[in-house]
């Protein structure tokens, strides 16, 4: 009995110094594989210097954690430029946690690249060229917004004009966990041309976290864990964007939500009045609308759709806060083809295009 167990025991000792190796070198592995196979994140905190980007107004007496800012008629502000700043360092923090290899094009309150503000154009010129030189693989611009309205509010993220499968996703995942993080209103995912975005080699998007010209947003804007809500949020997105899964709790303990189920996609024309009102000449293209639709039957916002025309060119999409996906169509007679740019969901939906009038 005690042999048998003796020789048991020296048995385990024996197992558990091999499985202890074995562990070690599987951990040693892990890591390797982990550091090489995980992308280098361009972090692009918008303006800075002599641009300072979008201001807010904020009640007397606010407290931002930031530098101090006042206008003229000595009340506090919130710039943009440092709101974009604190995020980028957050997100950069919360990455490299992580074990991401990261860059920032600017870590001070100057122009891209970190070389003194000349102007917007040679500041965003040195921002691309440094995420470009540095090989990084995704770029994320983060930005916040402005509009005339005061009663403006939410999130949006951007990808370039007809941006690829790997670009939508990324912006249309970020997006997902700022809407869950955040809290404010979807506004989806939208293309637009911005330069960063157009002159990066990599998937980039541009993010705009809330509206510094709204009570509501700023208000938010200027607390730190709200922004640092925001760079989680982002953090999260890549993170399962580098297919990593579920990054654990973000967003002091919250979770991040599931991916979308798209089940259908439906296809329309828009009417005459629309078309035109979105600058299209009727008689040479239309505006469509696509609608993703989920398992229950609901309209879907931030779902990422690619649009091929008859001649298998891409069509600009642009989602908007109700869910509808705009298409302007060229009219080039033949089956215009939309899908979901989500990797793993085969949905799609054709249409015919009539051919241009003459
Ligand atoms: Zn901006």
């Amino acid at each position: 009995m005690l042999r048998t167990r003796r020789r048991a025991s020296g048995l385990d000792a024996r197992v558990r110094r091999r499985r202890t190796l074995l562990a070690t070198v599987a951990l040693s592995l892990a890591a390797a594989g982990t550091a090489a196979a995980l992308p280098v994140v361009a972090i692009d905190p918008g303006h800075g210097g002599g641009d300072s980007g979008a201001v807010g107004v904020l009640a007397p007496g606010t407290i931002t954690g930031l530098e101090p800012r006042f206008n003229q008629q000595l009340q506090p502000i919130l710039l943009e430029k440092d709101v974009n700043l604190d995020v980028a360092n957050r997100l950069n923090a919360w990455l490299v946690a992580r074990g991401f290899p990261t860059l920032m094009t600017r870590t001070a309150d100057n122009a891209g690249g970190d070389v003194p503000y000349t102007g917007v154009s040679a500041d965003l010129k040195a921002r691309t060229d440094l995420a470009n030189g540095r090989l990084a693989e995704v770029f994320v611009s983060i930005h916040q917004n402005s509009a005339r309205s005061p009663l403006a509010t939410g999130t949006e993220t951007y990808v370039k004009v007809g941006a690829p499968e790997p670009a939508q996703v990324l912006a249309s995942g970020i997006q997902r966990t700022l809407v869950a993080c955040l809290g404010l209103r979807d506004r989806g995912v939208k293309e637009r041309s911005f330069y960063v975005l157009r002159n990066t080699a990599m998937p980039a998007v541009l993010v705009e976290g809330g509206f510094l010209s709204s009570a509501t947003d700023v208000a938010l804007l200027a607390q730190p864990d709200f922004r640092q809500n925001m760079a989680e949020a982002i953090g999260a997105g890549v993170f399962q964007y580098a297919g990593l899964g579920d990054p654990g709790p973000i967003c002091a303990g919250g979770s991040v939500p599931p991916p979308p189920k798209p089940k259908a996609i439906a296809l329309a024309r828009a009417g005459k009045a629309l078309t035109q009102r979105a600058g299209i000449n009727p008689r040479r293209g239309d505006l469509w609308v696509a609608t993703v639709r989920d398992e229950a039957g609901r309209t879907m916002a931030s779902v990422p759709v690619r649009a091929r025309l008859p001649n298998g060119k891409g069509v600009a999409a642009s989602s908007r806060p109700d869910g509808k996906v705009l298409l302007a169509v060229p009219r080039r007679k033949g089956k215009l083809v939309v899908a979901v740019a989500m990797p793993g969901v085969k949905v799609a939906a054709r249409a015919t295009v009539p051919a241009r009038t003459r």
